[in-house]
């Protein structure tokens, strides 16, 4: 997909359908240049406070859930997902989800015991086979 100016238009007005929208995400994830182009577009247009992490946190579906983040935390999902999760929290700086996360840490705490460490990191393992694969 070529992500022309009017895309990014469309992007920022929240005009394009899930699957366009999931597709600029990507990109953009991908490209620093087409991140650079999107901040522009939008200092350009002079929108006051909507910078792109807010747009980001308006589009929900960018926003892994409880059960990925803390899957994420005990990175046990598939690369492009942590990924993604990283690039969500870290680049966009969603707040909520930062939020959710650290929260989570506190409520599970990873073990202590390498032994219990080990079971622990084998029933992740068995439930990332049991998940149905996102996207
Ligand atoms: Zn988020």
């Amino acid at each position: 997909m070529n992500i022309t100016r009017q895309i990014l238009d469309a992007f920022i007005d929240d005009h394009l359908n899930e699957q366009e929208t999931i597709k600029v995400e990507k990109a953009l994830r991908e490209s620093p240049e087409l991140q650079a182009q999107l901040t522009d577009i939008i200092k350009s247009r002079d929108m006051g406070d909507h910078s792109i992490g807010a747009i980001w946190r308006r589009e929900h579906l960018s926003c892994p859930s409880r059960e990925e983040l803390l899957s994420y935390q005990d990175e046990a999902l598939d690369l492009d997902r942590l990924d993604y999760i990283k690039f969500h929290l870290e680049t966009v700086g969603c707040r909520a989800c930062k939020a959710n996360l650290s929260d989570l840490k506190n409520a599970n705490p990873l073990p202590e015991d390498p032994a219990l460490r080990k079971k622990h990191q084998q029933f992740l393992e068995n439930s990332k086979i049991l998940l149905p694969k996102k996207n």
